[in-house]
């Protein structure tokens, strides 16, 4: 019952803040609420850090368990995409629902109403006191939000690998030397992470709800199935393994990277390498689903969303609550760039910040159904068949989310681009040379703000965000390819091969003395 600052963070948000809470500071934070709620209601003199160290045979799961807070008035439930809060069809989240009564999409609707007993200044300070912990849930980047994500759910059935919490990344030289002097531009490295890409973020979630239904409520889940480009495939397998949860995964033969492929074949899922594309593997993967009680892990999934918005938030707390002007972000089966709208627009609801920034989808040219409709000013939806990308987990042409992006889109007076096979693999090659690591995904984003660069769209002092999407060495392939000059009609601009040389101190001499005198 001792008021540490550690039993704060556990506890049950207190209706009132502190008077005098400082921000930014998340050791005060958490010490001076702790003695409000105490009684004794006097800011401590020196700030000190006093947690006790937990019982050496209690683990940190037992620990938050002990500390438990009682309930509390939060809750979240599935509502058809776009309904009110006054909506008559709703779900609670221990349902195993997919879409709504017409077919529509499903949305996590929040109580609002509950969470605005509660100001924004206390909401940040809350985040910011949990940021990088051990103490459990609260050390993930997501579950450090966890009001905000699944309210009700205990944190002993959560699964978490100590997710999100990702560099964001001050691209310091790719502003000077290819944005025209741009010096606030940044990289949110959401594939700096467990699996090496952002679907940890809302595969934590998922998983931890379906952990939930077979563990706790005793639902006859035998496991949790995926058709995937690759990442989800391999947070899926990650996710699952950790939870013991068995897990299967329907993936497009050939067409995903080897580092994408071994990963859930590591983690122990049953993998089936389907002669299809990714369409293809998602029709099998719900035909599948329909008849046995295998969880479905696709985008349509609006859990995973919830996970994925975190992103968003941690942008915000991460720029110290100031609202960038730009963020820009890859899009394929389009859930994600709804994920961060819906992540931006739930923090200037609940009064965190005063505005979201404006969105960009980024789109491979040859998977593009989103760029298209937004060129036909929002009046003809049409799926295409994607061709063959680099940016192999958006080659996607018949986007599940297509309505809830549009949404995002027009919410925020935002943009789609496009972004050729040539100028997605220079984007990034022009930003590896100024020591980023870029995936073919993030290139694609890379090059939409290039182009909104020349066009004079975004300007040189524009904040912006540019999200990078996963890990640049789960795609080593596609940049060996460029660097050797291997990639059929293309001029691979940027190439920077190995030089072959002799291994004797007179050769090794002549190519180090040419390329010196270049310099
Ligand atoms: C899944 C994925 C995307 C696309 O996200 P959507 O929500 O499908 O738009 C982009 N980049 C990478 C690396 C991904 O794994």
């Amino acid at each position: 019952m001792a008021t540490t600052s550690l039993s704060f963070l556990l506890s049950h948000p207190n209706p009132k803040p502190h008077p005098s809470l400082p921000s930014r500071r998340p050791l005060s934070v958490s010490v001076s609420v702790s003695c409000s709620s105490n009684g004794s209601g006097s800011e401590p003199a020196a700030i000190h850090y006093a947690k006790h160290r937990r019982p050496a045979d209690e683990n940190i799961r037992e620990e938050a368990a002990r500390l438990a807070p009682s309930s509390h008035g939060f809750s979240a439930r599935y509502v058809p995409f776009g309904a009110g809060a006054d909506t008559a069809e709703h779900y609670s989240l221990d349902e195993v629902v997919y879409r709504s009564r017409s077919g529509s999409l499903l949305d996590v609707q929040h109580d609002l109403d509950a969470l605005k007993k509660f100001p924004g200044e206390y909401w940040r300070s809350l985040f910011d006191s949990r940021v990088g912990r051990t103490t459990w849930p609260f050390g993930s980047g997501v579950w450090s939000k966890k009001e905000f994500v699944l309210p009700e759910i205990d944190p002993d059935h959560i699964v978490s690998l100590f997710e999100g919490n990702s560099n964001l990344f001050w691209a310091e030289r790719l502003g000077i030397d290819h944005l025209g002097g741009m010096n606030d531009l940044w990289v949110k490295h959401c594939g700096i992470s467990h699996t090496g890409s952002f679907k940890d973020l809302g595969m934590t979630v998922l998983v931890s709800q379906v952990n939930r239904l077979r563990k706790h409520l005793n639902r006859p889940i035998v496991g949790v199935g995926c058709a995937s480009t690759g990442d989800t495939s391999a947070a899926v397998s990650a996710y699952c393994a950790a939870a013991r949860i068995p897990a299967f995964v329907f993936l497009p033969a050939d067409r995903i990277s080897l580092a994408q492929l071994v990963q859930p074949i590591a983690n122990g899922a049953t993998v089936l390498s389907l002669d299809t594309d990714f369409d293809g593997c998602m029709r099998l993967i719900r035909e599948v689903t329909a008849e046995l009680p295998i969880y479905l892990a696709n985008s349509l999934n609006s859990l995973r969303l919830e996970g994925q918005k975190t992103a968003a938030i941690e942008i915000l707390q991460q720029f110290d609550w100031e609202v960038p002007d730009w963020v820009i972000i890859p899009g394929g089966n389009l859930g994600n760039i709804y994920a961060f709208f819906k992540g931006f627009d739930m923090c200037r609801e609940l009064g965190l910040v005063d505005r979201v920034p404006r969105l960009v989808c980024a789109q491979a040219a040859n998977a593009n159904p989103l760029y298209l409709y937004y060129k036909s000013g929002w009046k003809d939806f049409k799926a295409v068949t994607a061709m063959e990308t680099f940016a192999s987990a958006i080659q996607i042409g018949d986007p599940v989310s297509i309505d809830r992006a549009v949404h995002a889109i027009r919410s925020t007076d935002g943009i789609v681009e496009e972004a050729t096979e040539e100028e997605l693999m220079n984007a990034t090659a022009q930003a590896d040379h100024t020591g980023m690591f870029a995936c073919p995904h993030t290139g694609v984003a890379l090059a939409a703000l290039f182009k909104l660069r020349e066009k004079g769209v975004i300007g040189t002092h524009d904040r912006t965000v540019v999200v990078s999407t996963a890990h640049g060495l789960k795609f080593t392939q596609s940049k060996v390819d460029y660097h050797s000059g291997l990639i059929e009609g293309m001029e691979c601009r940027y190439k920077n091969p190995p030089v072959t040389v002799k291994a004797d101190f007179g050769s090794v001499m002549d190519v180090l003395k040419k390329k010196l005198g270049k310099l």
